[in-house]
């Protein structure tokens, strides 16, 4: 059982040859709607891969809102501990050029309004999972008051330190399993993670910090693994990429669904977990691309 605790947004995506300069007004090739946030796609990848899953969060009383409340009851996860502000429900534009190179403009909006009350009002799904997942699109405040009620009650804490953001040493102290890409890996530790040796200096440092378990996703090459006693590398899976939002996020969600709570199968949840990000690569948008476990079983 998996509790996100994180953002929603709704994701314009907008299709343009380059980027406007500025002064310059520009036609875009297509606009569309899709549904997004890290938060959201994490609790989404996990569903489709058959974790039982609930959702810690803020949405505002829009037709946004609405949206992304039925994407997730839709993947069958607990709603319950969604709660309204009066400020919008949080927006993200994707600039997709044609190079395939993304710009993104984000609105936080009702995500910046997820306050300790609302925590404390889902203080029961927290304490009823495995895994606690939280990220840095809601108050980081509120992540950290999460951690310390998941961990309260024996509940494991994953930490996926996006965006980039300096992390306070007490919450690092409460992370069971912290999940960078290379640029937050370097964000958080200042190495530059580009091969096993460095990954594995970078983790040992965020473990000296408190961390207990660290995989560093490396995009198109794979991720890396170190817990107490093991550390490794598992390759990606080759493939074009079309599309690479949500690939962390999916990687995220579909490992929290395999993951054991003693973290012993790490480097098969990893290789699943691998696949599941490969099948979102090859598609466009956030949660559309997201895969179920028959379509992750399918392709091994
Ligand atoms: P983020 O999306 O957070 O920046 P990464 O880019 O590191 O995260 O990607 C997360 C995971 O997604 C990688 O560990 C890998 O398994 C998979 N992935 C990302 N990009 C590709 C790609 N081009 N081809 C195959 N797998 C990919």
């Amino acid at each position: 059982k998996v509790t996100v605790l994180g953002s929603l947004n709704v994701d314009t995506i907008l299709k343009i040859n380059r980027l406007p300069k500025p002064g310059e007004t520009m036609q875009m090739n297509s606009k569309q709607n899709a549904g997004g946030g890290k938060g959201a796609n994490q609790a989404i990848a996990a569903a489709r891969c058959g974790a039982k899953t609930s959702f810690i969060g803020k949405i505002g009383n829009d037709a946004n809102g609405a949206m992304m409340l039925e994407l997730l009851k839709e993947a069958e996860i607990d709603t319950d501990a969604i709660t309204y502000s009066a400020s919008g429900t949080g927006q993200a534009f994707i600039l997709l050029q044609e190079s395939g190179e993304n710009s993104i403009l984000v609105y936080g909006g009702a995500n910046q309004e997820l306050s300790l009350e609302d925590i404390d009002q889902a203080q029961a799904k927290i304490a009823a999972s495995d895994f606690l997942i939280t990220q840095f699109e809601t108050p980081l405040a509120g992540g950290k008051y999460a951690f310390e009620l998941a961990k309260r009650a024996g509940v494991k804490t994953i930490l996926n330190p996006a965006p980039a953001k300096q992390v306070p040493p007490e919450m690092l102290s409460l992370t069971d399993l912290i999940t960078p890409n290379e640029t937050e890996a370097q964000a958080l530790t200042g190495i530059e993670v580009k091969d096993e040796v460095s990954c594995q200096q970078a983790a040992q440092k965020l473990q000296a910090l408190g961390v207990k378990n660290v995989i560093i996703t490396l995009g198109s090459k794979g991720a890396f693994y170190q817990t107490k006693t093991t550390h490794g590398f598992v390759p990606a899976f080759k493939v074009q990429a079309v599309d690479t939002t949500a690939a962390g996020d999916t990687f995220l969600g579909s490992l929290s669904s395999q993951l054991d709570t003693d973290f012993t199968n790490i480097e098969a949840a990893i290789r699943f977990a691998n696949k599941a990000s490969s099948l979102a690569v090859q598609k466009l948008g956030a949660i559309p691309s997201i895969p179920t476990y028959a379509e992750i079983s399918a392709n091994n």
